[in-house]
């Protein structure tokens, strides 16, 4: 271990571990301007110790998120642990959609937006955060569910986090199992209900593949529950869809409207199985900030 205690000496030493100045800055509770400002300050034992252990932790490919237990999504910051994906880029498409959408429909209207594998809560407390201040005009409640109790406790404390906590009803459960709990015990006063998902859709037959690569070995560390799925990364949608097609008649008053998030090579396959269920709806879909297929978007009237 190093005898050199300032953050100048330290971070000369880490210069090889990517992300060393966050996980300096993380440990010291500090900004990355401060470290600029104060090469000099002393670290102490404890805290040398602690960084030189996460960044051990980083060289061996465990991504940064976990280390410093947060990742920013849609410009808040989310705590994230092993129990939860980290959020990504991609999915914000999927929360831009459905604000454009809700910017399209009657303020007169109720809506109830359920955010199905919750995980993190980066979709369903965003929204709900989004809403409050954009929409704060409309009636829109919120349920977010999960299968994995942990991740449920993750969403939680992120809603506490950014004030949204007494907005959205959590459930645990599989699928669409805590929607219909939720509603069958009087949560039914909507007119359009809102499913956004981002179920685990890669495909598990590329497992081993994609874990051998290095730009993609921080798979490795994310809960397999939230990623690999089978029948080409789709069995997860398929029941979703299943569920949805037998669910009480109730809901097919209602206008429904998801918002999936697949994989761009799952486009064919998802407006295939959609249009199994539902023959008469159509799927739209939207691109990702690099212009691939990301969420496949399924209006039932
Ligand atoms: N977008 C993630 C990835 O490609 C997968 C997310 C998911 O399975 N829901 O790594």
């Amino acid at each position: 271990m190093s005898t050199k205690n300032t953050i100048s000496s330290l971070l000369c030493e880490l210069r090889q571990t990517p992300d060393c100045e966050q996980i300096v800055a993380h440990v010291l509770d500090v900004s990355h301007v401060f470290l600029i400002a104060h090469p000099e300050k002393n670290v102490s034992s404890g805290d040398v110790q602690r960084i030189f252990d996460l960044c051990q932790r980083r060289l061996r490919g465990e991504p940064l998120a976990y280390l410093v237990g947060s990742k920013e999504f849609f410009g808040r910051d989310f705590f994230v642990n092993s129990s939860v994906l980290i959020p990504r880029p991609d999915t914000e498409v999927l929360v831009e959609r459905v604000l454009d959408d809700l910017g399209k429909t009657n303020n007169t209207q109720s809506i109830l937006i359920a955010d199905v594998g919750t995980g993190s809560g980066a979709i369903g407390v965003t929204l709900a955060c989004e809403t409050s201040e954009k929409f704060s005009d409309r009636t829109i409640s919120f349920l977010a569910s999960d299968i994995s109790h942990e991740a449920l406790l993750v969403a939680q404390q992120n809603a506490q986090q950014h004030n949204v906590f007494d907005h959205i009803d959590f459930s645990h459960g599989d699928l669409l199992a805590p929607l219909v709990t939720h509603i069958s015990s009087g949560n039914n006063s909507f007119d359009t209900l809102l499913i956004v998902a981002n179920l685990p859709y890669v495909d598990n037959v590329s497992r081993e593949t994609l874990l051998a690569k290095k730009e993609s070995q921080a798979l490795s560390f994310e809960p397999g529950l939230a990623l690999w799925s089978e029948e080409k990364g789709l069995a997860h949608y398929r029941r979703f869809f299943l569920q949805l097609s037998s669910l009480p008649s109730f809901f097919h008053a209602h206008t429904i409207v998801c918002y999936c998030e697949i994989s761009p090579e799952q486009e064919m396959d998802f407006s295939a199985f959609v249009a199994s269920f539902f023959p008469n709806v159509t799927t739209m879909f939207v691109s990702d900030y690099s212009g691939r297929t990301r969420v496949g978007v399924v209006v039932y009237r």
